[in-house]
Formats: structure tokens, C-alpha cells, sequence
């Protein structure tokens, strides 16, 4: 997160903030409907359910933003429109619930300094501490005295885009982790004041820090002690001497990155703005990318646009209740199997048995604490999640696979269309990989396709789409970027590529790819996109590989033929034969 970016606590009291500012004329609006629905009684059953939902938002939003009083009061308000009482009651004490509310609501705006006191009133405490998710770049730490290994090491981390600082002794690294914590370490063992120095230091600084740090060591020796000793030191990872830099990448980078990159998914649906902002913040701030909705009306729309993971519904809203709605969208096909999940103050439990019959997966009362909201999310969201994950993409690379890179670059373009941005399409084929394959075997050329998919998901963004298109094939949607921009990028990553080692047996090779860059708008469709990439790929491949070409296509006149161009490249192959693979 930058340094400018509003603390947790910030946000939530500008949430806080927002909801006393607009109370006065809610409250105002709420007691002119009551004062009008007294003159008959065709005016009283139009505006009970208005009333109704007044009081019960009132109850849920101010008792989960920490308004203990106004959640009170409104639960007084909505006791006395459910209670079959006298008229005159009734009268007396919806008056009066108001009448304390406004009091209320001026006591909370004239309070003194009200950004401080209401930082120090309830705070919400958030058991989950969010994953770093708008980067996958880590920071990592070596610590090694042998200057050769350490220059070959930090190439190969810093092709990859992480941030790597050296220490040649363990007392600086100790004072760097207490100082600022890295996502990863990689130590040496021996130093010269022992020769288990580096797993002692782990030791000491996993004891300290109550944590266990992700570390993998590199060591001389690969006895059963030598590793029984690095594990009791807590390291996740052990590599003898000499250790092949790529192997130790991959590593650092699964330790790093968990398993499921892609953030679950959540459609919030509530009337109440407010109510939907805090919850949104919650499940936000625990790592979840979440869509606000306030109408049930543009539900069904959000749906199809938002691909959730999860729903979750409040249970009053207007126009139709939460029940109604669950309904409807269980009734298509397509959202069977999609977890929905109630949010009201709703506490009777009759009430709330009845509104799951629609076949929601849990109902969770308000004001809910932000642990418990997060686990019931994640609890019912992960599932479906996982079953969508295996569907749409590739097994080896964990990248999106051919139809849903080309799924989603289509609503990407969709979007654009109505916005008027401007992406850049890149196509990037292996060169000569048929070769590595013939050469070094297929495990080697599995692994150059590996760090390629590495390499792409480290260094572009995480809003980018990022296809295996095929088999040494990628497709790349660079959102919002000119080709001019694209083509830079994607060149200082062919760079990079070059000089990545490869090993196979006792040998080692490299590996180039090139690419073909196309944009839009001046390729409208994702068909006209591809082709247009895909013919910068064959003249980058033409003007003899490892490079990248931008497009000069301008918008096709032609209708786009449905079929790919067949069997590209095939001119190449003398060419490709005379060069031979680009063994070192
Ligand atoms: P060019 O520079 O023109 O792209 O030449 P090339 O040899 O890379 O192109 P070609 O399309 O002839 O060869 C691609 C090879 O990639 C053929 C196929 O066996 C291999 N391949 C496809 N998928 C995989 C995979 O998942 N793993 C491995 N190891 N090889 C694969
Ligand atoms: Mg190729
Ligand atoms: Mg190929």
C-alpha cells in the first residue's frame, strides 16, 4: 500500500463521518413520511414499509459503525411500529423516538473535535491482516559472504522484478528484518564466526518476531543434520551448493505467493449505502475484490458484469425484499451454484428460517464483527472460487487458459467501447522452442515455459490479462496502455529473458521469445486484436527473432476471418534449421 493511501481506520471514519452528516435529512424525510401516512389510511399501508426499512437500516448500519445509541433508539422506533398498540400510543412514542433521535444526532455533530472522539469510540478490531495484493514483487533478502555465487543470485531475483538487498554478515541482516520486514530470505550457513551461523541467526529472529519468517538456506552440506538443524531453524527451504539461481527463484516465488493469486470475489447488494460501504471495507481489507450495489433492480446486470464468487444480500430493501431477490437469480440456470449469503438485523429466528428457504447458504445477523464476516465469506466463497479457478486456467502455469483469456479480454473491449480506453494486445511465442525440446528434453522446455509465465505474472500488472494461449504461446492485455508502451515493456522483459539460465543434465542454455503488439481501438474486436499481434509476431519472427514488432495494421477492412492464420512460422523452419537451437 503506498504511504498516501487511508489507514484502515481512516476509511472507516470517513464511513462514520459520512453516515451522522447525512442522518439529519433522513431523519427529517422519515418523519414527514410518518406525518403523512397519520391522514388515512391508504397513506399509512403506502408508507409503513418505508418507515419500516427506516428504522431497521437505521438499527443495523448505526450498531455496526459503533452508534450504540441511534441503533437503540431505532430499534425502539421499529419495536413501536410492530407492536399492536392503541393509535394514541403509537402516536406518543414514534414521537418521541424521533424527537430523541434528532437530540441524539445534534449531540453526535456538536460534539467537540468530532474526527477525534469518534476515532477513539469503538474501535473495530480487524482480526485479518490483509495480503500485499497490488504487487507481486517481493522484497527479499540475501545474506552471503561469497561474493560469486551472490552476483549470479541477485541477476537472476532482479530479472524477476524483486527488490533485493544484499547483507555479507548476519549482524546487519539481524538489524535490516527487526527494521523492515522482508517477504522473503535466502541465507548462507557458514559464516566465518561459525559454521551454522545463518540458521542461529534464523533462530533468534523467528523467536523474536513471534514469526516465522519465509527463509530458505543455502548450504555446503546436504546431510541429514545439516537439514534437520535448518528446519528446528524454522526455514521452509534448503538448497546445496552450487545452487542453480532459477531453481531458487521458483522456490522464493512459491513461498511467496499463495496459492490462489486471483482475490475472491464478492456482489454486495443493500439499499443502504452506508451499510454496503462498511461491509465492502471489511471484506476489502481482508484481500477481496468487492462490487456495491444499492438496487435490487441492477442486480442481475452487476451479476453478469461482476462474476462473483459470493452474494451477499441484505433482507430489507425496496422494491423487493432480499428473499424475493435470492429467488430470481436462483431460478437462472447459470447462478445455481453461486453462494448467497443474508445480512439484516433480523434477529427472529422464525423470520429468518422462512427467508432461507429461497436456498441462500447462511443468514448472519448485524451488526457483525469483521472476523466473523470475513471467515463466513471466505468460508462459502472459496468452493466455488477453486471450482472456477480449475476451469479457467492452465495447470502448469496457473495462467488463464485459451478460452478465458479470450472471454475476458472480450469483456475488457466491451467496456472499452463504452468508456473509451485504449489497451495494447501482446502475442509472445518461444523461439525456436521446438529445439530446446528436441535438445534439452521436455521437462527442460516445461521449465523455460514456467519462467516465462513467472516472469509475465512478476512484472506486468495484476489487472493485465495474462494467457497461456497455447502451447509456448502467451497472449497479454495491457489495460489502458498505448502500443508504443506496451512494446517497451514487453521488451525490457525479452531482455530480461535472454539472460535467465536454464539447466538440463550438466549443461545449461538460454532461451528468447518474440512478440507482436497490436492496440485498440484501432483493432476493434479481440479477433482483429489477435491478428494484427499475430502478424507483428510472424514479421518479429521474419526479421530474425528475439525482438518485438508493433503492428502497423490499421483497422481491418475486411470481415475477421473466424480460423487463425494456419501453420505460422512455416516459412521459418530453414531459417530456424540453418541457426540451429540457441544453445550456449
Ligand atoms: P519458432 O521460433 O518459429 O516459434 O519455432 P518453435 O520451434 O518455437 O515453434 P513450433 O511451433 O514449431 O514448436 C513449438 C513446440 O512447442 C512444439 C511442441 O512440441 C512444443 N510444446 C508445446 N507445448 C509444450 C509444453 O507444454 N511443454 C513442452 N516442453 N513443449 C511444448
Ligand atoms: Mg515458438
Ligand atoms: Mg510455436
Amino acid at each position: 500500500m503506498s504511504p498516501s493511501a487511508p489507514s484502515l481506520h481512516e476509511k472507516l471514519n470517513q464511513l462514520r463521518q459520512r453516515f451522522i452528516e447525512q442522518l439529519p435529512s433522513r431523519l427529517q424525510n422519515a418523519t414527514a413520511q410518518w406525518q403523512q401516512s397519520r391522514l388515512s389510511a391508504t397513506e399509512e399501508s403506502r408508507l409503513a414499509p418505508e418507515l419500516h426499512r427506516f428504522f431497521h437500516s437505521l438499527k443495523g448500519t448505526g450498531r455496526s459503525l459503533g452508534f450504540e445509541r441511534i441503533a437503540m433508539l431505532a430499534d425502539q422506533g421499529e419495536e413501536a411500529l410492530n407492536a399492536p398498540s392503541a393509535p394514541s400510543h403509537l402516536e406518543g412514542l414514534i414521537q418521541q423516538t424521533f424527537q430523541q433521535l434528532s437530540e441524539e444526532i445534534q449531540r453526535l455533530q456538536s460534539q467537540h473535535g468530532q474526527q477525534q472522539a469518534l476515532s477513539s469510540q469503538n474501535c473495530v478490531e480487524f482480526a485479518d491482516t490483509p495480503q500485499p495484493r497490488s504487487k507481486r514483487q517481493r522484497l527479499i533478502y540475501l545474506c552471503d559472504d561469497e561474493p560469486d555465487q551472490v552476483s549470479q543470485l541477485l541477476h537472476h531475483l532482479r530479472c524477476f522484478g524483486h527488490e533485493v538487498v544484499h547483507f555479507e554478515n548476519t549482524e546487519s541482516f539481524f538489524n535490516a528484518v527487526i527494521s523492515r520486514r522482508p517477504d522473503a530470505i535466502i541465507m548462507d550457513v557458514q559464516f566465518p564466526q561459525g559454521n551454522t551461523a545463518g540458521t542461529e541467526t534464523l533462530a533468534s529472529l523467528n523467536k523474536l518476531t513471534g514469526a516465522r519468517l519465509p527463509s530458505i538456506v543455502l548450504s555446503a552440506h546436504g546431510d541429514f543434520y545439516s537439514r534437520l538443524s535448518a528446519v528446528r531453524a524454522g526455514c521452509s527451504g534448503y538448497f546445496t551448493k552450487p545452487v542453480k539461481p532459477l531453481d531458487l527463484m521458483l522456490a522464493i516465488d512459491e513461498l511467496t505467493t499463495p496459492l490462489d493469486e486471483e482475490p475472491l470475489r464478492v456482489l454486495v447488494i443493500d439499499d443502504d449505502t452506508d451499510a454496503a460501504a462498511y461491509h465492502a471495507l471489511i471484506l476489502e481489507e481482508a484481500g477481496m475484490t468487492v462490487h456495491q450495489v444499492n438496487h435490487p433492480e441492477e442486480a442481475l446486470n452487476a451479476l453478469e458484469r461482476f462474476n462473483p464468487d459470493l452474494l451477499l444480500i441484505d433482507m430489507y430493501m425496496p422494491v423487493c425484499s432480499g428473499e424475493e431477490l435470492a429467488t430470481i437469480i436462483r431460478q437462472q440456470t447459470a447462478h445455481i451454484g453461486l453462494p448467497i449469503i443474508y445480512l439484516s438485523s433480523e434477529t427472529d429466528s422464525q423470520k429468518q428460517l422462512s427467508a432461507m428457504t429461497a436456498g441462500v447458504e447462511a443468514f448472519i445477523t448485524k451488526p457483525v464483527t469483521p472476523h466473523e464476516l470475513v471467515s463466513a465469506v471466505r468460508l462459502r466463497a472459496e468452493r466455488l472460487h477453486l471450482l472456477r479457478s480449475l476451469m479457467t486456467q492452465d495447470s502448469m502455469t496457473g495462467l488463464y487458459n485459451h478460452s478465458t483469456t479470450t472471454d475476458l479480454i472480450g469483456k475488457t473491449l466491451a467496456q472499452a467501447h463504452r468508456d473509451g480506453s485504449q489497451h495494447a494486445m501482446a502475442m509472445l511465442d518461444i523461439d525456436h522452442f521446438k529445439m530446446v525440446n528436441d535438445t534439452h528434453g521436455h521437462l527442460a522446455g516445461d521449465q523455460v515455459i514456467i519462467t516465462l509465465a513467472r516472469l509475465l505474472k512478476t512484472r506486468l500488472r495484476i489487472s493485465d490479462i495474462i494467457g497461456r494461449y497455447g502451447g509456448e504461446e502467451f497472449v497479454v492485455l495491457l489495460k489502458g496502455t498505448t502500443d508504443e508502451r506496451a512494446a517497451e515493456l514487453i521488451d525490457a522483459l525479452r531482455h530480461d529473458f535472454e539472460q535467465v539460465d536454464f539447466h538440463a543434465g550438466d549443461g545449461h542454455f538460454r532461451c528468447t521469445f518474440s512478440a507482436g503488439i497490436s492496440s485498440f481501438p484501432t483493432q476493434p474486436s479481440t479477433e482483429s486484436l489477435r491478428l494484427s499481434a499475430d502478424k507483428a509476431l510472424y514479421l518479429a519472427k521474419h526479421q530474425g527473432r528475439n525482438q518485438v514488432v508493433i503492428s502497423q495494421d490499421y483497422r481491418l477492412e475486411q470481415p475477421v476471418p473466424e480460423k487463425r492464420v494456419p501453420e505460422k512460422y512455416d516459412l521459418e523452419r530453414q531459417d530456424a534449421d540453418k541457426h540451429g537451437a540457441n544453445k550456449q
